[in-house]
């Protein structure tokens, strides 16, 4: 059962429906958001009916939920969810391309970079401080340095920061630089303890897909993190692990509708990680925006043949501007804005 209180519920009122929890026998789970407090009853929800709940005082709506997750389903809240990043709107009608390097790199490099993608006309910028990458031996990104050249260059256009928190020890740092969005990795989209951590924030999330996770379990990972009282939740499909090696990974398109119809969150596509060859993404970004996709996150280098990290699938300057020409025509005829 799903408890969800009115804004500005008070505490009286929210203690009133745990009492009533407790008395059934069943145990709460109290999920404190920016805008609104979600109550869970865990436990045998027989024993419990909505009304008995909607009769409270402060107390919006009641329901029993049949999947298991539930505050990021879209059972209890029919409507779009719209995340504002610091002034700009992620969901409902605007499709919003990120665009930047895989890695920071220079601050030259970033300078050039949020020159290129605010050229471009994007609103949002991308950028890897702490890389994850398969051999100890490459480039692991330059770290807290890295943070302090992206917002640097950022802010130059008031470019809001989309970066990965890989180690929950960063975190606190994260919130010093105000990174406006933190990215969690593919590699990271089960590491718990660090959803739970990234939960108690109040800055919106991206959540990359496991390269080899269900839909279920995204949507279970993005719970975590909604349970904790962040809301704040961007799913990112980037490609998932097939047989096929023709490519880096297989971008799952299925995936948008599908989590369109289970979430109110907004879902945004990858697709520099998913064809891992810059000349596919025009494809799978006009792909992804066609199957209704609210934005994506896409590889930009100023020079692409010097990029330190995944160079192969890195737009040029250029390249971005053009495919966001064509993206506007295709958001135009399905009735939306590109970067509005
Ligand atoms: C990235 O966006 O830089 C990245 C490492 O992506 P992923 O976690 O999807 O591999
Ligand atoms: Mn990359």
């Amino acid at each position: 059962m799903l408890i969800v209180m009115n804004r500005g519920a008070s505490d009286a009122q929210i203690d009133a429906v745990i009492h009533r929890i407790r008395e059934a026998g069943l145990s709460e789970h109290v999920s404190r958001g920016v805008e609104r407090t979600i109550i869970g009853a865990i436990g045998d929800e027989r024993r419990l009916e909505p009304e008995t709940f909607e009769l409270l005082p402060g107390v919006e709506q009641a329901m029993h939920i049949v999947k298991q997750y539930k505050i990021v389903a879209r059972e209890w809240h029919k409507e779009d969810t719209v995340i504002d990043i610091a002034g700009v709107k992620l969901g409902g009608n605007a499709v919003q391309v990120i665009g930047g390097p895989c890695s920071v790199e220079t601050q030259e490099q970033m300078n050039l970079a949020a020159d290129h993608v605010a050229a471009a006309g994007c609103k949002l910028m991308r950028g890897g401080a702490f890389k994850p990458r398969t051999s100890p031996y490459t480039f692991q990104g330059l770290g807290v340095t890295g943070l302090q050249y992206f917002r640097d260059a950022a802010k130059r256009h008031k470019l809001p920061i989309v970066t990965e928190l890989m180690d929950v020890r960063m975190l606190d740092t994260f919130m010093e630089w105000d990174v406006d969005v933190i990215q969690i990795g593919t590699r990271n989209m089960q590491n718990f303890d660090l959803l739970k951590e990234v939960g108690k924030v109040n800055k919106p999330v991206i959540l990359k897909r496991g390269m080899s996770a269900t839909i279920s379990e995204w949507l279970m990972s993005a719970e975590y993190i909604a349970a904790g009282g962040n809301h704040n939740i961007i799913f990112c499909e980037r490609g998932i692990r097939t047989f096929e090696t023709a490519y880096r990974n297989v971008l799952d398109v299925t995936a948008i509708p599908v989590l369109k119809k289970e979430t109110h969150l907004p879902v945004i596509v990858d697709p520099s990680h998913a064809g891992g060859k810059a000349w596919m993404v025009p494809a799978l970004s006009r792909a992804a925006v066609a199957a209704g996709a609210d934005g994506l996150l896409i590889e930009m280098h100023p020079n692409p043949c010097e990029a330190w990290c995944d160079a192969d699938q890195a737009l040029t300057p250029q390249e971005l501007k053009d495919l966001n020409g064509t993206l506007a025509l295709i958001a135009q005829a399905i009735g939306r804005q590109l970067n509005g």
